[in-house]
């Protein structure tokens, strides 16, 4: 229950039709596409609050600390971390009426725009004008503002670094509803938007991974680059993980391709499968493991980097296919980072039909990527749900994918195991499955701990002195408490 109090203060804030804790409206904020079986009921937020301008926020954040009621900012939800469903009511501050790109600078190269206007459309009005963003691993319907500061992966590629990095300037509401400016947007004098180094100490990622729980994101200035001459998808097959990952390391570390990822096994190919019997026949005709590439760049670059990937491949006992599986066109505009694609349609099909769920991720040396995926797959295959081929979706439990990271000393390996997210069957096997993987990627000097996971379960490998000063700095921040983070906040700060 909201106080009155609280929703007629919304409300002269908002405007009434902006403001409600209508219980019908209120439901529809109380579960995602991970957490509906998960918590066993619902998790109603017990208002919604859709501002418009960054003072409306600054308000509602004044309100909310008054009546020490809880507040979640909220992109487009599907975070897949239950991150934005509140543990314990309070006020969901539905953030989809701030959806304006305020300034396209083709001068500098930046786009600045409010925090809910989606990847998709951000990317289709650069390209418009000659320009590009890298996208994210993700569907592209999600928020500029959360996926530029929260993404988890965030790959970008080599050539142009993690995708935060591309992070210019934010405007950002503090959880005492004050606002801090960053890059040039904190230098009294120019007021210029497009200049990352501002005067002062530079809190521009003091947003980055907290979830809401630092502030509230109001304005963003990114970094766009100009459309290269020639965008060419490479990819590579090969039967073995002993041939591809030395393949992928290589290439990793002659620093070619705008973007490379070593997806193994099924992963990315339940992305496109409108049905399960669909997916059943693509998993009978993809390779085991594919090196997913993008070459960018003038015609010389280009063709230096072609000549580079077919040497490479070759040499491994791989194959070159991307010329012969037209299937793979829908990722095309995604790994060349370029463009919106079908890729959200095609992942919502994959979250919301057997077929998806829970991955484990976690850092690891490039000379892990093997150990690491057999660990994976071994131990999905002796579990008794997710080895069982006539359950779930076997082939998925065969996957992983390797981001480079870290200029290519380290990789992110995202495994899958296949089950949708809220089969009560996946949940307990997945609970079985962490601590026998957490074991045995220790056994091979991959040393995860989930006490230190971040963002995802599995996203591991923040010390204790770090999360104890992050904790310290975020009640400094937001003494009253306020900044609700979500059901997944556990396993952000202990
Ligand atoms: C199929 C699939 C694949 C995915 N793959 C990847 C991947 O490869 N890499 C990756 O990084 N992610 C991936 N994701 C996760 C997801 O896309 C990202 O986490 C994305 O950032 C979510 O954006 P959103 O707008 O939906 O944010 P939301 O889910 O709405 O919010 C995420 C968090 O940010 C907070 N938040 C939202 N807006 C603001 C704001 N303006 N200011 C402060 N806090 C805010 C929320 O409170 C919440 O804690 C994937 C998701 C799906 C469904």
């Amino acid at each position: 229950m909201i106080e009155p109090a609280v929703l007629e203060r919304l409300k002269d804030i908002v405007g009434s039709e902006f403001a409600t804790d209508d219980p019908e409206v209120c439901i529809a904020y109380s579960r995602d596409l991970a957490t509906y079986l998960k918590f066993g009921k619902y998790r109603s937020p017990d208002c919604v609050v859709l501002p418009s301008t960054t003072s409306e926020v600054q308000n509602i954040v004044a309100v909310a600390r008054q009546f020490k009621t809880p507040l979640i900012p909220l992109g487009s939800g599907i975070n897949v971390a239950s991150a934005h469903i509140p543990r314990k009511g309070g006020i969901i501050m539905d953030l989809r009426r701030m959806n304006n790109i305020l300034e396209i600078d083709e001068e500098a190269v930046t786009a600045t725009l409010q925090p809910h206007v989606t990847i998709a459309r951000m990317s289709t009005e650069l390209q418009r004008k000659g320009f590009f963003i890298p996208v994210p691993g993700a569907p592209s319907t999600v928020t500029v503002g959360s996926n530029y500061t929260h993404g988890n992966t965030n790959k970008a590629s080599l050539r142009f670094g993690f995708q935060y990095s591309h992070i210019v300037s934010v405007e950002m509401v503090l959880p005492d509803g004050s606002l801090l400016r960053t890059g040039s947007w904190a230098d009294a004098f120019s007021g210029d938007r497009s200049w990352p180094r501002g005067p002062g100490p530079d809190l521009t990622l003091l947003p980055r991974y907290a979830l809401g729980l630092h502030g509230i994101v109001t304005g963003i200035t990114i970094k766009a680059h100009p459309l290269d001459d020639i965008c060419l998808p490479i990819w590579a097959a090969f039967e073995h993980v002993e041939d591809a990952t030395p393949a992928f390391v290589e290439m990793v570390h002659r620093e070619i391709c705008t973007g490379s990822s070593l997806y193994g096994g099924f992963k990315y190919n339940s992305y496109s499968a409108d049905t399960a019997e669909c997916a059943w026949r693509q998993s009978r005709i993809h390779p085991e493991f594919i090196l997913a590439l993008t070459i960018q760049g003038s015609k010389r670059r280009v063709a230096f980097e072609e000549k580079v990937v077919r040497e490479l491949t070759d040499k491994n006992n791989g194959r070159i296919i991307t010329d012969r599986l037209p299937f793979y066109q829908m990722f095309v505009d995604t790994h060349m980072a370029m463009s919106a694609s079908l890729y959200s349609e095609f992942a919502f099909k994959y979250w919301a039909s057997p077929g998806a769920g829970p991955s484990f991720l976690g850092p690891s040396s490039m000379d892990k990527i093997i150990p690491c995926f057999k660990a994976m797959t071994n131990l999905a295959s002796e579990d008794e749900a997710f080895g069982d081929v006539d359950w779930g979706n076997w082939e998925f439990n065969r996957s992983m994918i390797a981001y480079p990271d870290q200029g290519g000393h380290f990789a992110i390996i995202e495994g899958g195991i296949a089950a949708h997210p809220t089969d009560p069957k996946a949940i307990k096997a997945y609970k079985r499955y962490v601590p026998k993987l957490i074991k045995a990627l220790a056994d091979i000097g991959v040393s995860p701990d989930q006490s230190r996971a971040n963002t995802r379960p599995g996203e591991f490998g923040i010390s204790p002195e770090y999360l104890e000063l992050a904790e310290k700095f975020r009640h400094a921040l937001d003494e009253v408490g306020i900044m609700n983070p979500g059901v997944i906040s556990p396993l952000i700060y202990r």
